[in-house]
This record gives structure tokens, C-alpha cells and sequence, in this order.
């Protein structure tokens, strides 16, 4: 009776778990009749969990707009009894974790939607488990598939309710149509429109922290992400196009060219068009397929056509309907066909990808063995580099002290000799990540063809504004953590006034706070010293006298948020100063707490709106207004102290909109104009912004371009791809002398390393302020300029102050926000909020 009862036991468990639902019959259309929600998609995922016993589904994040982050581990039964040991054993290959692995399993990782407007992939990736979990069972045996349904719910979201409101009931091909024509600023991007795809290494986006946080938990050994494409190009696969980093190994080319061909097998039984090698390089360490292949991966990107234009069915060039469900078949097939490739050639895969790893513990290959970061560095930029080391699992120790060493100085980029000291952060690049590390630090990136999809410069150092050395001798870094001196504030009994130095974001931020708070602050003009020590430019000071409002709670709220943002505070009982200016100087200029406003909209980039909106909630903390350009002509600017108009095209824009603006700043408005903002303001009255600072120079200019006018008359066709790269920036590093006695520069040295992405230049100003410019001569110290750019570039401005009126336009021709990561930027930009004309 007993057994009787297990078997009926048995049988209703087996029962259960054979339930799981196709799509179709989950959903209740068929995949590709219209865009499935991300909830539903979910629900479809803990569906296929709760009925299979070889999915187990875990959230690992919430986006901004609180939508899950998901992944679904698939494999067999016995891998997920055995699912630690396997995980771990894959460490341990990797050398992360001591030990020997006794499993042989590897893991194939599918990431899908990291572009929200890229539509079909998440609708693919259902498709996709069903198969796996009911047809390809026998392959779940030999690998674990982590499948992330979709990286960006918001940009997919946002896209899918787009297309969801304004689709004809059947859908209409004709591109024109609106259903093909997405709003600004569309769905690609997440919801502080920060490409997710440019943001691996960075991680400056909730999305990608949470991913990689997880990815290192299982280091697979090949990973796709999913993507799309204009709708009239063919299917992109591997293998990539060059330009590779020099350090891919001959196995992560290899193999790619392995997939490929299976993919294409596929493709060619169904007469599908593709291409490979082309468009799509491996440099950049912050895609989806770079930053997996510097970690030991076979990192791929799949492209589709469609995209945002693709809605359920568009017609293409050729004439051809190219529907949802054709890019659905395409995705799901190369997503199973390279699942069938790994398992197939598992033994070599998992013996290739311990190889790579145990090559950069043992004799790394790369020019550069590994890096040091001086200890005197300030603490707050020095805690942000160790906390983003940790987030990406890089190794890292101290000095050890008085050992001499030759390296590569970043701030001179001449070769010297230093000493270690105990402070210092030592990055080895003997270790598992050493490929990682190196690409992130290293001066200047190789570049074979500068034919590249993206910036060809990300110097670590350079981005941080680290005093650093790349060393081409093994360090072995010390086992001591880097950990910052604690904040000081020093107290007295009835302070006269707090000074709080300026120096980095962190101050920044604490700034932010005291005037949320309605605490008022002043800056110092000049240096000053008191009570021993010496203050710089733009030191804080926060004196009684004018916070009577905050009475006896006045102390406490000042410490208490020094203390909550980590800054040190010295308290002094008076404000006459030993050398500099007193506190009640004309010298010592009040703060008053800026409304500041952005432009969003129509003619806006979309990303750089977006990293002006991230900068100033998530990380300055401080409240913004956000104009739409499209209402922006009965907008009232009267009440805005600092309007920010990013990189963009506002022709658009309107007479009557630029004569508010040029009279608001005439009436004391600050306002902020970046990189392509600057084309509509040169040469435009009373801005003293020109494309070119006097006739001379002008004429200098053009005589130049006639001469390569006369050169590209006698390029051959097929050259010229590589005629067209000599006027192309794609993304260089230029050190510029900074004015850091202009309040712009305060908190700086007298340089400054600008990431510059594009090629419009202007001349540097006549009466205004020059803060940064580029000299005649000067070469990108990193990444990569054709030779005209260059030239053209010569004494062009990059960061200048212009008084107009009663107000002032600060402009930059560089963006210090780009993507985010350019942290050496951001006290820039708050100092243009904060400080100038003020
Ligand atoms: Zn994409």
C-alpha cells in the first residue's frame, strides 16, 4: 500500500512538472501578434520556475522605475542538486576560489534587451527557454544556460507601451506610419536614459551594479547579448570585426568563428541573410561583449534588423515585410544554436577558459604588468576607485614601502622612477582579472584601425584624475586594503564659523545638502590661512552670522551632515584670517542656493539630458527642473538662477525662445552651455563665442581645408573609409592647462584631462575667460584623432566664462558628464552650477 501510494506520488510529480506552457498557451497569442509587457513576461518565467524542475528563477535587482531584475538558471535536475559545486567549481577555474574543480559543466550565459527599443529579444527569449526545457533537455545535462530575460525593463517597457497605444489594429508596414517612429527619447536606453550597453565596466546604473554583482557570482564561459539593428541590415553575428584589443586570446577569436559557423548553418537551411566581421569591433571595455571577453569569455553581440523602426511588421528597402516573428525565429535560433555548439565542444571550452585565466596569474601577457596609485591621492577619489575594484572583483593591495620602480607617470605621461610607499594602491595584473585591469588602466589603447564603433580612450587614471604609475615590471601588491582617514571635525564651543575644503564630488554633494537645508554657505575667492593651516580656492565657509534662523540648532546641523557625507570640518572662534581675506570679505562670496533647470525634449540628446538628470538626483542629490523644448516658448525663466542646455541640435528652438534666453541671462541668469549646444550660440550677438577666435584664424583654417579638399580629389574609392577617419574624434584624451584661479577650475591643479567625443571646434574667446583650452600643437595624450581633427583642434577653447549683462554663459565644448564616468568632471560641472558668477 505504501508503495503503491509513492508511485501515485510519483506520478502526480512527474505530472506537474510535464505542465509547463508554451508561450502561446501561456499568453494567449502566439509570439510576434503583438509586444507582451514586461510583467507578463515575468509571469511567463515564473510560470515555466514553478513547472519545471530545470528552472529556478532568481530576482536580483529592482530598476529605477521598481521593475525586477531577473535571471533563470536552466539545466538538468542533477546540475541543480549540484548547482554550488558547479558555480564554485567555475570559480575555481578561473582561479577566484582555491581548489580543483570535480564538475565539467560550463555556462553559457543569454542576455537579452539591454537596448529596450531592441524589442524582439526578450519576446525571443521565451521562445528560447520553452525550446530548451522541453526539446533540448539532453543539452541541459551537459551546461547550465543563465538566461536574463531583459537587462532594461524601463527603456523595454517604455518602448512596448509606445507601440502598444499607437500600433494600427493590423499592424500597417508602411514605415512612415507612426507605430515606426518612436517619441523622444524612445526606449533604448534605461530610465535615467543611460545606455546599458556602454555601462558594464563603469556601472554607474542600478541595472549594471546589480548584473555584475551576479556575473561574478559564475564567470561563464560564453555570453550573448541580444540586440538590434536598422531594419534593412541583415543578421549580424560572430565574429566580431576589428578593431580587437590585443590582448583576445586566438581561442576567443577561434571559437567565435566555431558559433558562428553553427549559427550560420541554421541561417543557411532557412535562406536567411547574415553577416559576419564587420561594423561590430571588440575594444570599447564597457559593451556587453567586451567586458565578458575580458573576463575570459567568448563575449558576442547578435543583431537583428528592426529595432524601434521594427514594430510587428515594416517594409524594408528591398520591399520585403519584415515581421516581429521573423526576428523572433532569428534570435531564438542563434540563441539555441549556441547553446548546441558549447556542450558540443564543452571539454575544450572549459580547458580554453581555465588556460586564459591561469595565463594571466602565471606569465601575463600585456605591456604593462600592472599599475600603482599614490597614496596621497585624495581619500574620497581613492574610496571610490577601491569600491569600484571590488565591484568588479580586480585584486588590489598596498605598497610596499621604499621600493624604487620606473613607470609610466599619468600626469607627466614621461617614464620615471618613484618609490612605493605603504599607502599606495598596487594593481597587479597577474591575476584572473589581469586582462580586465590592464585594458581599464592601461595609458593608450593599440588601436589597428581606428575604424571603431565607439571612444578609443578611457585611461582610468585620466577619468579619475589619479596621480598614478603604469609599471612594466611583476609588483606583487601587499595584503593591506586600502581604507581612507576618517573625516575629522574639529570643535569649539561657540564657533564663529565651519571651513569645509573643496576638493572632490564628496564636498559637492555636502554642499548640496547644507543648501537643501537652508544653511548658508560662502566660498573663498582666494587662499587663506588660519588658525595653521591653509585653505585653497573655493574653500567652504559656513559662518554663524547669517544662520541666525537656525538658532541653537545651528551646530548640530552643520556637524550632523558633515558627518553623514563623511567631510571633515574645522571649527574657528573667529574670521579674521592670518593671511588671505577674513570672512566678511567682499572676497568671501555668499552662495546663494541656485534653482537650476535642464532642457529635455525635442532637438535634446537624449543621453546627455539624461546624465545631466542622473548627476544631479543620484549623485549630487539636488533638485532639478526639467523643460520640455517643445513648451519651452511659454515657459516663465524668471525663477531659474542656472539653466543647463546639453549637447544637441537647437535650431528648432525658435527666434522668439533664443531671445528669452539671451534676456534672462542678461538679467543675471547663469546659464550652461555643452558641446553641440555651443553651435547655436556662436557667432550669435552679445555671446563673445566664435568658430574661430579672429580672421586670421579663419583664413589659416580654410586654406588648410582647401589643401585636403585638393588630397580627397585624388582618393581612391575604395579608400575612402580611411580618407574620411583623418576628420573623425572619435573619443581622445587631451591634457589642457586649467585657470584654476577662475572659480570653474576651483579644486583642481593646473591641468586637466579632457575626454573630447567630437569634432566642432571654437576659437578661444577675447574678453572672456579662457579656462581650458587646447594649445597649437597639442596631440591627444590617449585614444585616437585623425590628423585633421587634430589640426583643426589647435588652440581651440575648451572650457570658457563669458559675461553677458547682468549674467554669465559658461561653456563647455567637452562634456564632463559623459556616460558618467569621467569622474574627474563632475566637481567641474558643480562648480559651474555652485560657484561661477556668484
Ligand atoms: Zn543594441
Amino acid at each position: 500500500m505504501r508503495k503503491l501510494l509513492l508511485l501515485l506520488l510519483c506520478l502526480a510529480f512527474t505530472q506537474a512538472w510535464a505542465q509547463v506552457q508554451s508561450p502561446k498557451e501561456f499568453l494567449g497569442y502566439e509570439l510576434g501578434e503583438r509586444f507582451t509587457r514586461h510583467h507578463r513576461v515575468m509571469e511567463y518565467y515564473q510560470h515555466v520556475a514553478a513547472n519545471s524542475s530545470k528552472v529556478v528563477l532568481k530576482e536580483y535587482g529592482r530598476t529605477f522605475e521598481d521593475r525586477p531584475l531577473v535571471y533563470a538558471i536552466v539545466t538538468s535536475e542533477a546540475n541543480h542538486q549540484n548547482i554550488e559545486t558547479i558555480r564554485t567549481d567555475n570559480l575555481k577555474r578561473a582561479g577566484l576560489q582555491s581548489g580543483s574543480p570535480s564538475t565539467n559543466i560550463p555556462i553559457i550565459w543569454l542576455s537579452y534587451n539591454v537596448h529596450g527599443n531592441e524589442s524582439v529579444s526578450m519576446e525571443a527569449s521565451m521562445a528560447t527557454i520553452y525550446e530548451l526545457v522541453t526539446n533540448k533537455t539532453a543539452w541541459l545535462d551537459e551546461g547550465v544556460v543563465i538566461m536574463d530575460p531583459c537587462i532594461n525593463p524601463d527603456g523595454r517597457d517604455r518602448y512596448a507601451n509606445y507601440y502598444n497605444q499607437y500600433g494600427n489594429k493590423d499592424y500597417n508596414p508602411d514605415p512612415q506610419s507612426k507605430e515606426h517612429n518612436e517619441v523622444w527619447p524612445g526606449g533604448r536606453a534605461n530610465h535615467y536614459l543611460f545606455d546599458l550597453n556602454r555601462d558594464w565596466a563603469w556601472q554607474t546604473q542600478i541595472e549594471s551594479q546589480k548584473r555584475i554583482a551576479i556575473y561574478n557570482q559564475w564567470m561563464p564561459q560564453i555570453h550573448v547579448d541580444f540586440h538590434e539593428q536598422g531594419v534593412n541590415s541583415p543578421y549580424y553575428m560572430a565574429p566580431a570585426a576589428k578593431p580587437y584589443h590585443e590582448l583576445i586570446t586566438k581561442w576567443q577569436y577561434d571559437f567565435q568563428v566555431t558559433i558562428g559557423k553553427n549559427n550560420a548553418k541554421y541561417f543557411d537551411q532557412n535562406g536567411w541573410l547574415y553577416f559576419t566581421k564587420e561594423r561590430f569591433d571588440l575594444l570599447y571595455p564597457s559593451y556587453g561583449d567586451t567586458y565578458p571577453v575580458y573576463n575570459g569569455a567568448i563575449g558576442m553581440t547578435y543583431e537583428q534588423g528592426g529595432g524601434g523602426r521594427g514594430g510587428l511588421g515594416v517594409l524594408t528597402a528591398e520591399g520585403d515585410t519584415l515581421t516581429l516573428k521573423d526576428r523572433i525565429a532569428h534570435h531564438h535560433s542563434n540563441g539555441v544554436s549556441t547553446v548546441e555548439v558549447t556542450v558540443a565542444n564543452k571539454a575544450q571550452v572549459l580547458q580554453e577558459y581555465q588556460k586564459f585565466f591561469s595565463n594571466n596569474v602565471n606569465s601575463f601577457p600585456g605591456k604593462y604588468k600592472g599599475f600603482v596609485i599614490k597614496g596621497d591621492n585624495n581619500p574620497d577619489k581613492l574610496t571610490a576607485l577601491a569600491n569600484w575594484l571590488d565591484a568588479m572583483g580586480i585584486a588590489y593591495g598596498t605598497g610596499a614601502a621604499g621600493k624604487p620602480l620606473k613607470g609610466f607617470n599619468y600626469q607627466t605621461q614621461a617614464t620615471e622612477s618613484f618609490n612605493l610607499t605603504s599607502s599606495d594602491l598596487v594593481v597587479s595584473n597577474y591575476q584572473p582579472r589581469g586582462v580586465l585591469a590592464s585594458i581599464l588602466f592601461e595609458p593608450s589603447t593599440y588601436v589597428e584601425d581606428s575604424n571603431t564603433y565607439d571612444i578609443t580612450a578611457w585611461g582610468v587614471p585620466y577619468a579619475k584624475g589619479l596621480k598614478a604609475y603604469a609599471v612594466s615590471e611583476k609588483i606583487t601588491p601587499g595584503t593591506g586594503k586600502y581604507s581612507a582617514p576618517s573625516a575629522e571635525v574639529t570643535s569649539t564651543d561657540k564657533a564663529y564659523a565651519y571651513i569645509a575644503r573643496w576638493q572632490t564630488l564628496e564636498d559637492a554633494k555636502f554642499l548640496a545638502q547644507l543648501l537643501k537645508n537652508k544653511v548658508k554657505v560662502r566660498y573663498a575667492e582666494t587662499p587663506f590661512s588660519i588658525g595653521g593651516k591653509n585653505y585653497e580656492r573655493g574653500t567652504l565657509i559656513i559662518t554663524r552670522r547669517g544662520n541666525e534662523q537656525h538658532a541653537s540648532r545651528f551646530d548640530g546641523l552643520v556637524k550632523g551632515l558633515a558627518k553623514e557625507y563623511g567631510r571633515s570640518l574645522d571649527a574657528t572662534t573667529t574670521g579674521f584670517v592670518d593671511s588671505g581675506k577674513d570672512f566678511g570679505s567682499g572676497d568671501v562670496h555668499y552662495i546663494d542656493a541656485p534653482k537650476v533647470a535642464v532642457l529635455a525634449g525635442n532637438g535634446v540628446s537624449s543621453l546627455a539630458f539624461g546624465e545631466t538628470w542622473h548627476f544631479f538626483e543620484r549623485q549630487l542629490d539636488y533638485p532639478i527642473s526639467v523643460l520640455d523644448t517643445d513648451d519651452f516658448s511659454r515657459f516663465d525663466l524668471s525663477g531659474y538662477d542656472v539653466i543647463i542646455i546639453q549637447n544637441g541640435r537647437y535650431n528648432g528652438l525658435g527666434d522668439g525662445s533664443m531671445k528669452m534666453i539671451d534676456d534672462w541671462v542678461r538679467n543675471g541668469g547663469r546659464l550652461i552651455l555643452v558641446q553641440g549646444a555651443l553651435n547655436s550660440f556662436a557667432d550669435r550677438d552679445g555671446y563673445s563665442l566664435k568658430r574661430y577666435a579672429d580672421d586670421d584664424e579663419k583664413a589659416a583654417l580654410k586654406k588648410l581645408k582647401e589643401k585636403w579638399d585638393e588630397a580627397d580629389a585624388n582618393v581612391k574609392y575604395a579608400d575612402r573609409e580611411r580618407n574620411d577617419i583623418q576628420g573623425i574624434i572619435p573619443g581622445a584624451i587631451y591634457k589642457v592647462s586649467l585657470d584654476n584661479t577662475h572659480p570653474l577650475a576651483y579644486g583642481y591643479g593646473d591641468s586637466y584631462f579632457s575626454l573630447k567625443t567630437a569634432e566642432s571646434r571654437f576659437g578661444k574667446l577675447s574678453g572672456a575667460w579662457n579656462v581650458a583650452y587646447i594649445p597649437s600643437g597639442a596631440k591627444p595624450v590617449s585614444g585616437f584623432a585623425g590628423n585633421r581633427v587634430q589640426k583643426e583642434l589647435e588652440n581651440s577653447l575648451v572650457f570658457g566664462v563669458d559675461r553677458m549683462g547682468g549674467g554669465q554663459v559658461i561653456y563647455m565644448s567637452d562634456n564632463p558628464l559623459f556616460r558618467a564616468f569621467w569622474d574627474n568632471g563632475k566637481l567641474l560641472f558643480a562648480n559651474a552650477v555652485f560657484f561661477v558668477g556668484q
